[in-house]
């Protein structure tokens, strides 16, 4: 509320309020402690956080997004660092770590700028300009991948997997990754919920497969049909193959033993109907949304016909788009043309499962992963893993950009943000100064996990990119310099890109904020929810002069 320029705010009494440096302090310190948390998780060797959560349920992850969804913050501002995560991960899919950790370090600089009466606003310029700078950095070091490009993708999905508990079924699931991400892109655009994953425990990861079509959680529904067919032709029906219930409860009165058989002989010859129908079309699978009963599968069974019922709606679209048939409302307009194909139906036996596979579809929109693995802590995390390889080959097909890895773009960048800040007039200049330090922490950060002396780390890092080696990154084995791009230690620019933009933004959001005022209703006083608003980062630029903030709930 604003009244006369004046902040006019009715508190609820013992809500607990902080202005100024205080709140900056506070808000900072808060968000820092959270990029703390994930710092030791950064890159191949970073370690894995085991999670318990208040029911006792464990999670073991090596996974940025996924530490901070599991853990419980409560501070609004360390909030809003979790957010960048959130963020990072539905727009890019990677790089959840690396935004919290540069969100952490822009404040750790900032929070000193602050201490020397730099006024957060100039702060706020001076990182915007940074930003700018930095996004053109990237683009000048990207290099060009394109669509068939194999070996680049590959090492694109392996480098996003470095990081990752998959043991030695890194190969495979990178693999898989560009295999199955190549196979659903349609007009350079790639749907990654067009790629089914399906974890069954049992065996090893190593085993795990990727299906040229669908898997569905069935079974073939009557024993009598065969369990696998060839090349088959596949009908997706949307009809029930029973006898539809009278609505009303109707009695037929049957006098005559000749009036029973003519009755059932009147139902039999519909079903008949239906089925002779599906067979006219030249269907030997039909794939059903609803219910089979039981005459119907007698006679789907007599012509040798495999059939599935109750086929999830999700699935049905799915098995179209793989098999590139056309689900039929109605039995009347099956023909020819609305059956798609496959190189192989079958039911297969996982444990005490069954599951059907549609596999080998020619030129599939849709795939299947199934993930294996001996506990479901191995397949929940190669499950995670694999959607981080899936959406860094994604990002890399839709935009064609990829920079080296490693620690070697933000090497560069703070070079070049550095160049750049003697060319800014002003305070800001010392923003952007603090910016380019603040990007150095991701090379360092990598070296520290691994063990290595971080100062002698940068040091030849920098020299290296002084002489123009834009690629070379820290070597996590041997702590020695590595052509990161030669090395195969590859990510989408887009990646990059974005991990700076949420990092820089929640920075800016949490540096506006000089007020802080929190309700105590609801017991211990821990400040709950995001002010309205900051719940979604999108607009998040726009937000100035946060002078009389609503008090947070
Ligand atoms: P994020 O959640 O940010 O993706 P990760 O734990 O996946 O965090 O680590 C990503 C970082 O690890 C990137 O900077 C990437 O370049 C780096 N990295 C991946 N593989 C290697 C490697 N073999 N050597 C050095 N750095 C690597
Ligand atoms: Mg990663």
């Amino acid at each position: 509320m604003q009244l006369g320029g004046q902040p006019v705010i009715i508190l609820k009494e013992g809500s607990e309020r902080s202005r100024g440096r205080d709140a900056q302090r506070n808000n900072i310190q808060a968000a820092i402690a959270v990029a703390d948390a994930v710092r030791s998780a950064l890159g191949p060797r970073g370690m894995d956080k085991l999670l318990v959560d208040s029911l006792g349920d464990v999670v073991i992850t090596n996974d940025g997004a996924t530490i901070l969804d599991e853990i419980d913050v409560q501070h609004p501002a360390a909030k809003m660092l979790v957010q960048v995560a959130k963020v990072q991960d539905q727009e890019v899919g990677d790089g959840t770590t690396t935004s919290v950790i540069i969100a952490g370090e822009l404040l750790k600089r900032a929070e000193k700028l602050l201490d020397q009466k730099i006024h957060p606003t100039v702060i706020i310029g001076g990182f915007k300009l940074a930003s700018d700078k930095a996004a053109e950095i990237l683009q000048a070091i990207a290099n060009k991948v394109e669509a068939d490009d194999t070996e680049s993708l590959t090492a694109i999905a392996r480098t996003s997997l470095n990081s990752k508990s998959v043991g030695g079924a890194k190969t495979l699931l990178s693999d898989m990754a560009v295999t199955a991400t190549r196979a659903v892109m349609e007009d350079k655009k790639v749907d990654i919920d067009m790629i089914s994953i399906i974890q069954k425990q049992g065996k090893s990861l190593t085993d795990s497969e990727l299906i040229q079509g669908i898997v569905i959680d069935k079974e073939v529904v009557n024993t009598r049909m065969p369990s696998s067919v060839e090349k088959p032709s596949i009908a997706l029906i949307d009809v029930a193959l029973e006898i539809k219930k009278t609505e009303f409860d109707a009695k037929i009165r049957i006098t005559e033993a000749s009036m029973m058989d003519a009755f059932l002989d009147q139902e039999q010859s519909m079903i008949q109907d239906m089925v002779d129908k599906i067979q006219a079309s030249g269907a030997t699978t039909v794939l059903c949304q609803k219910g089979i009963d039981d005459l119907a599968q007698h006679f789907l069974a007599k012509q040798g016909i495999l059939a599935v019922r109750r086929v999830k709606k999700s699935d049905m679209e799915k098995l179209a788009r793989a098999t590139g048939a056309k689900v039929v409302t109605n039995l009347k307009d099956l023909s020819a043309d609305d059956l798609g194909s496959a190189g192989l139906i079958e039911e297969v036996q996982i444990g005490d499962e069954k599951l059907i596979y549609v596999r080998d579809c020619p030129n599939p929109k849709s795939v299947s992963i199934v993930l294996r693995g001996g506990t479901k802590y191995v397949t929940d995390e190669a499950e995670r893993a694999l959607h981080d390889a899936l959406c860094v080959v994604r990002d890399v097909l839709e935009d064609g950009w990829a920079v080296a890895g490693a620690g070697s773009p933000e090497i560069e960048l703070h070079r070049g943000l550095k160049e750049f800040a003697g060319t800014v007039k002003g305070r800001e200049q010392m923003a952007v100064d603090a910016f380019a330090d603040a990007v150095e922490i991701i090379p360092r950060t990598l070296a520290e996990n691994a063990g290595l002396d971080s100062i002698d780390v940068l040091v030849e890092l920098r020299a290296a990119h002084e002489q123009g080696n834009t690629n070379i990154g820290v070597n996590v084995e041997t702590g020695k310099n590595v052509d990161a791009f030669k090395a195969g230690i590859i990510e989408p620019l887009r990646v990059k890109r974005q991990a700076l933009r949420s990092a820089r933004e929640a920075a800016e959001l949490i540096l506006r904020i000089d007020d802080v005022i929190q309700s105590k209703s609801g017991g211990g006083g821990a400040p709950g929810g995001m002010p309205p608003g900051m719940g979604g980062m999108g607009g998040m630029g726009g937000m100035g002069g946060m002078g009389g903030m609503p008090p947070m709930m």
